[in-house]
C-alpha cells in the first residue's frame, strides 16, 4: 500500500496468539476468518488493527488513494502540508492502548506535542482567553474578563471529574438491546446525566458571563452541535481537554493514521486504496461478502467505516435495515456542515497562536441560523496555525493556514457553486478581527471546501460533517448498532459511542470485540447436516 509520504513496509508475520498483550477490553481469538473493512477512516483502522492481531484475515477497501478518511494529512502544491479535518487530538489514551494490544508503542511512532496555550480564544464582542491546561493560569485568564467566575473553575472541573469517571463505562459498552440501558453503568451515572438539561444551561450553575460559558461550551460544535441544545452530558468535552491535554500530532493529525496503517500492515492487514466497494452481499439474509469494481469477494463478516447515512444508502439494501430505511435517514437529525479553506501563504502570520476561535458578537444568533438552516452573517471561524509548533507543516519561510467555518449541511438548499466564492471573500475579511490583514497577496495556494464537496468528493451523506446528532433520541440505544445486522458491523463517527477521535477508537475496540465474539460463537455452534443453498455464487478465494 502507499501513501503519497512514501511506501509502508511490507507485512511481517504475526506473533502466537500466546505473546500478545492485553487491551481492557478482552478480546476473542479469531482463527483466520475473513473480514472486509469498507473504509480506512479512523475507525476501519483501528477495528482491522485489532481483528488482524485476534487472528483474522482483514482486507480493507477504501474509495480514496490515501488513508485516514477525514483524518488524513494532504500535501499541497508548493510543500504545504493540511490537516483535511481533525486538528485537535485529544486524549490519546485509547488509542495508545489500542497500539499496546496490538503490541505497539504508539509514541514511537507519532510524536504528540500537548499544547499550552492550547487554543486562544478570541470574543467579536472584545476580551480573549489563552486557555491553558493549567487551572492557576486558566483562572487568571478568566478573571480578565468575568473575576466572580474565576473562582468557579475548580469546582467545575471536580464535578466533570466524577461525571466522566460515571460516564467512562457507557462508552465502553455495547447497546445492542432495549435493556442495554439499564445496565449497571447506566443506573450510576442517570442522576449525572440530567438529560433535559443543556450544556449551556449546566454551565450557567458555574460562570454568569457568557463568554467564559462559551470557553467551556464550543466544543459542542466537535459534534456538530449547538452548546444551547446538547445534552449537559457533553460538559465533559471541555473538561477532557484541560484535564487530559490538546496535542498536535507532529507532522499533522494524518501522521497517526497512517501509523495506524503501517501497523495493520504490519499485522497482515492487506490495504487496497481507490477500491470502492459498490455493495455488501447476502447469502441466507446474512452478509457473505462484498462487490468491489464488478468483481464479487467472499467474506465472513462485513464492517463498515464509511459515513453511516451514505454508506447505508448504497451499500445496504433496505430489508437488512429495518431501523435504518431511506425515509427514517432523511427524517434523522444530522450535524452542521463546514466551510473550509487552506491557504498557503508566502511569509509569515505574526504570533497567531496553534488554535485560534473567533466567537460572533451575536453567538447564540449565530448558532441558531446554522441549526434552522441559513447561513450565519457574521460566523464563528476556526484557524489553525500548525507551524506555530510544527515546522514541517510548510517550507521555511510560508505558513500554512487553515479555516474552518461551521455552516449549514445541505439541507439549507444554498448553492454553493455560486455562494462559495462570496461567502470565501467574507471569510477573507472576517480572518482581519484574528490580525490576518495583509496575507490576500501573499497566498501562493488555496484550496476551499464547500459542503457540496463534502458530498460529491468525500462521500458525507448531506455534507453532515460530523455525522448523526448526538442528541439522546440518537445516542446509545438509539444511534445505529455497532452489530448492524447479521455478518455486518458498523464503526465509526456514525455508530456508537459517536464522533471524534478518540470515541471512534473507542468505538472501533466495541465493534472488533463483538465481531470476535459472533465469529467464535459461529465455531463453536454444531455444524448444520444439510447446508442451505447460497443465494448468490461468490467466488471463494484460494488460500
Ligand atoms: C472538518 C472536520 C474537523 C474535525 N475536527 C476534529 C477534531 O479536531 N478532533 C476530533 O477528534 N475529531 C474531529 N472531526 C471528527 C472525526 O473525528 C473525523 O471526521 C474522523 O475522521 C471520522 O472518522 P470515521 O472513522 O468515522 O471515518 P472517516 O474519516 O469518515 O473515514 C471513512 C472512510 O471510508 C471511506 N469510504 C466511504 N465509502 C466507501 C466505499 N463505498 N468503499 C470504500 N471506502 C469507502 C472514505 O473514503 C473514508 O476514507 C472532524 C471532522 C471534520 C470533517
Amino acid at each position: 500500500m502507499k501513501n503519497p509520504d512514501g511506501e509502508f513496509p511490507l507485512s511481517t508475520p504475526r506473533e502466537p496468539a500466546a505473546s500478545r498483550t492485553g487491551s481492557p477490553i478482552k478480546l476473542e481469538d479469531a482463527s483466520g476468518e475473513r473480514v472486509a473493512v469498507i473504509g480506512a477512516g479512523p475507525g476501519g483502522l483501528a477495528s482491522a488493527m485489532m481483528l488482524a492481531r485476534a487472528g483474522a484475515k482483514v482486507t480493507i477497501f477504501e474509495r480514496d488513494g490515501a488513508v485516514g478518511g477525514r483524518t488524513k494529512t494532504v500535501t499541497a502544491p508548493g510543500g504545504y502540508k493540511f490537516d483535511l479535518g481533525p486538528t485537535f487530538f485529544l486524549y490519546p489514551r485509547i488509542l495508545r492502548e489500542i497500539f499496546e494490544a496490538c503490541g505497539e508503542d504508539l509514541d514511537e511512532h507519532v510524536v504528540m506535542k500537548k499544547l499550552d496555550p492550547q487554543y486562544h480564544v478570541v470574543f467579536e464582542g472584545g476580551g480573549d482567553v489563552r486557555a491553558t491546561p493549567d487551572i492557576k493560569r486558566l483562572a487568571e485568564e478568566i478573571a480578565k474578563i468575568a473575576p466572580a467566575d474565576a473562582a468557579n473553575v475548580e469546582r467545575f472541573f471536580s464535578d466533570n471529574r466524577k461525571k466522566l469517571n460515571l460516564f467512562r463505562p457507557i462508552l465502553e459498552q455495547s447497546f445492542g438491546k432495549p435493556t442495554d440501558v439499564m445496565s449497571p453503568a447506566m443506573l450510576q451515572a442517570l442522576p449525572m446525566m440530567r438529560p433535559l438539561s443543556t450544556v449551556d444551561s449546566d454551565l450557567r450553575k458555574y460562570f454568569a458571563d457568557p463568554r467564559v460559558r462559551l470557553t467551556f461550551s464550543f466544543q459542542t460544535k466537535y459534534l456538530g452541535m449547538s452548546p444551547f441544545q446538547c445534552p449537559s452530558l457533553f460538559t465533559i468535552l471541555s473538561f477532557l481537554e484541560y484535564e487530559h491535554g490538546v496535542f498536535h500530532p507532529m507532522g499533522g493529525c494524518g501522521e497517526v493514521s497512517n501509523a495506524m496503517a503501517r501497523v495493520a500492515e504490519k499485522l497482515g492487514v492487506d490495504i487496497r486504496l481507490n477500491q470502492q466497494v459498490d455493495q455488501v452481499l447476502y447469502e441466507n439474509d446474512k452478509a457473505a461478502g462484498i462487490e468491489v469494481g464488478g468483481k464479487r469477494e467472499a467474506f465472513d463478516a462485513v464492517v463498515i467505516n464509511g459515513d453511516f447515512a451514505h454508506a447505508a444508502r448504497r451499500l445496504i439494501p433496505e430489508k437488512y435495515r429495518p431501523r435504518w430505511k431511506n425515509a427514517k435517514l432523511d427524517k434523522a437529525r444530522i450535524s452542521c456542515s463546514t466551510f473550509m479553506i487552506y491557504l498557503g501563504i508566502e511569509g509569515g502570520v505574526g504570533d497567531l497562536e496553534h488554535h485560534t476561535i473567533l466567537l460572533s458578537k451575536d453567538y447564540e444568533r449565530n448558532i441558531r441560523d446554522i441549526s434552522e438552516c441559513r447561513i450565519p452573517e457574521d460566523p464563528s471561524l476556526y484557524v489553525q496555525h500548525a507551524g506555530h509548533t510544527d515546522p514541517s507543516m510548510a517550507p521555511e519561510g510560508h505558513t500554512s493556514l487553515y479555516v474552518l467555518v461551521p455552516v449549514p449541511n445541505l439541507r439549507s438548499k444554498t448553492d454553493w457553486k455560486t455562494f462559495g466564492p462570496k461567502f470565501r471573500d467574507m471569510i477573507m475579511k472576517r480572518l482581519e478581527k484574528l490580525g490576518l490583514t495583509d496575507i490576500e497577496s501573499r497566498i501562493r495556494y488555496e484550496r476551499v471546501i464547500t459542503p457540496a464537496d463534502w458530498e460529491g468528493e468525500f462521500a458525507i451523506n448531506e455534507a453532515a460533517t460530523f455525522n448523526l446528532s448526538h442528541d439522546l433520541g440518537q445516542m446509545l440505544y438509539f444511534r445505529p448498532h455497532n452489530r448492524f445486522g447479521r455478518g455486518v458491523y458498523l464503526v465509526g463517527g456514525g455508530t456508537h459511542p459517536g464522533s471524534g477521535l478518540p470515541v471512534i477508537y473507542e468505538g472501533a475496540r466495541i465493534t472488533a470485540k463483538l465481531l470476535l465474539e459472533d465469529l467464535a460463537a459461529k465455531r463453536k455452534a454444531p455444524r448444520r447436516f444439510f447446508s442451505r443453498k447460497p443465494a448468490i455464487a461468490i467466488p471463494q478465494p484460494q488460500t
